[in-house]
C-alpha cells in the first residue's frame, strides 16, 4: 500500500524524532560490498542502532534493511554467495521496511532492463528499471530535485552511473522525476507501502530523509 502523500508531508516535531528512535529496532546495512560505510554513518547520526549484515544471522536483530549503491551484477553474486537470497527474500515478503539505493534499487525491482541473462532481484516494488540507462558519456552528475510528499525542500541528488526507472506499476509513488534530454521524464525516487528506491545515493550528501523515513518505516512496522 503506497503510503498517502500528506501523511509523509507531515514534518515530524524533535520530540516525536526522539520518540521514534528511541522505540526503533536495529537497522542492517547489507555490507558485503559498496557504499556501506556512508549508509552506516547516515542511521548513526540518527541515533539508531545499526547492524552490517553480512550472514543470515545477522538479519534476526534487524527491523528494517537498507542496499547500498554499489554494482547489482557483484552484490547478487555476493548475496547468493553468503546464503542471503532466500532469507532476505523471506523477511522482504514479510513486509520488513527496506531502502534501495542506486544498485540496490535495482536488487528490489520486479523487473530490471539490460542487466546481465542470469540478473535477478527481489521484484519488492513494481518497476522496471534499465542498468546504466544515463550512458557511460554522463555516468555521473548532480541535480537539485524537487520531492513529493517528503517535507523539507528539495535534495542535493548525486547519481553514479545510475539506473532508470522505466515503468511504474499502478501502487507505486513517485517521489522525484528528472528530466533526461530527449528521452522525458523519469522518475528516480518511488515507495510502495513501506519499500523505497532511490536511482542516486542520499548516503553521500548529509541529507538523512531517506534514512528518517526508513527508521520511521521500521517503527511503524514493529508496532504491527
Ligand atoms: N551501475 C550500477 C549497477 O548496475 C549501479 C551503480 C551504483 O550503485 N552507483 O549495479
Amino acid at each position: 500500500m503506497p503510503i498517502a502523500a500528506g501523511e509523509m508531508a507531515r514534518e515530524p516535531t524533535a520530540a516525536a524524532r526522539g520518540r521514534a528512535v528511541a522505540h526503533a529496532p536495529a537497522i542492517g546495512v547489507l555490507a558485503l560490498q559498496g557504499d556501506v560505510s556512508e549508509h552506516a554513518g547516515a542511521l548513526c547520526a540518527l541515533g539508531v542502532e545499526v547492524v552490517k549484515v553480512r550472514l543470515p544471522a545477522d538479519l534476526a536483530r534487524i527491523g528494517a534493511l537498507v542496499l547500498p549503491g554499489g554494482e547489482s551484477t557483484t552484490l547478487q553474486l555476493l548475496i547468493e554467495a553468503a546464503g542471503l537470497r532466500s532469507p532476505i527474500a523471506a523477511r522482504l515478503a514479510a513486509g520488513m521496511p527496506v531502502l534501495g539505493t542506486c544498485a540496490g534499487m535495482i536488487l528490489l525491482a520486479a523487473t530490471v532492463l539490460d542487466g546481465r541473462p542470469d540478473q535477478w532481484s527481489f521484484g519488492a516494488i513494481d518497476l522496471a528499471v534499465r542498468r546504466n540507462a544515463f550512458g557511460r558519456q554522463v555516468a555521473s552528475f548532480e541535480e537539485d530535485l524537487e520531492l513529493d510528499g517528503v517535507a523539507g525542500g528539495p535534495m542535493h541528488a548525486v547519481f553514479i552511473r545510475a539506473p532508470v526507472v522505466e515503468a511504474v506499476g499502478p501502487g507505486v509513488a513517485v517521489l522525484a522525476s528528472i528530466s533526461m534530454s530527449g528521452d522525458g521524464v523519469h522518475p528516480v525516487a518511488c515507495r510502495e507501502g513501506r519499500v523505497t528506491v532511490t536511482a542516486f545515493h542520499p548516503e553521500l550528501v548529509g541529507d538523512h530523509r531517506f534514512h528518517e523515513l526508513l527508521v520511521a518505516d521500521a517503527v511503524a512496522a514493529a508496532a504491527g
